[in-house]
């Protein structure tokens, strides 16, 4: 059975780290836009001189730019059986088109949406402080200023996805404070009980 797991929540939230371990479990891609994107900086590709700058902001490339490449990932063959989308949708215009893009690529559509839920301060706390792990090693849009920008564009255009697949009836909340392995657990537990419903 082909699957399309949303992984949704806020900058610093943990979705990178879940998404690679729910990947790995479930034996299909995780696919982070942000990733993607960084890497394409970092190459210097013709995408990574368009986003440059709207990364280091802390702003949101655009949608139709970003359905390109998500539409261009998805389509790979490793993803024939689905895939942890982190990061993407974050807005309303990217989530409207995720569904006939899923279906064009062989998708159903999106099977479920697991919101991870943290506290604000929390999350302000986390991304700020970011640069001060793994020695030094800092993300040029993990200032304070940036991670400010950064949670007022997800309360502004993420943030509304909530209510959004909530309606659809495929949100599932978790909460997001924790340990790795006890959010693990809390997301293990929401997809058993959907397979079971
Ligand atoms: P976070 O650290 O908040 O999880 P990501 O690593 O997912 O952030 O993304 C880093 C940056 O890449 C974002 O701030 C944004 O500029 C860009 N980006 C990633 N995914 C998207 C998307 N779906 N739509 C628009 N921009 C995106």
């Amino acid at each position: 059975m082909s699957r399309l797991i949303v992984l949704l929540g806020p900058p610093g939230a943990g979705k990178g780290t879940q998404a690679v371990r729910l990947a790995a479990k479930c034996g299909v891609p995780q696919v982070s836009t942000g990733d993607m994107l960084r890497q394409a900086v970092a190459a210097d590709t013709p995408l990574g001189k368009r986003v440059q700058g709207i990364m280091e902001a802390g702003d949101l490339v655009p949608d139709e730019l970003m359905l390109e490449v998500v539409e261009e990932r998805l389509s790979q063959p490793d993803c024939a059986d689905g895939a942890i989308l982190d990061g993407y949708p974050r807005t309303r215009g990217q989530a409207e088109t995720l569904d006939p893009l899923a279906k064009r690529v062989g998708l159903g559509g999106v099977g479920v949406v697991l919101n991870l839920e943290v506290p604000e301060e929390e999350v302000l706390r986390r991304i700020s402080g970011r640069r001060k792990e793994g020695g030094g090693g800092e993300r040029a849009d993990d200032r304070t200023d940036i991670a400010k920008e950064r949670l007022r564009v997800y309360r502004a255009e993420t943030a509304p996805l909530v209510d959004y697949y909530r309606k659809r009836g495929v949100l599932r909340n978790i909460d997001g404070v924790g340990s790795v392995d006890e959010i693990a657990a809390r997301i293990d537990a929401a997809l058993q009980a959907e397979e079971a419903a």
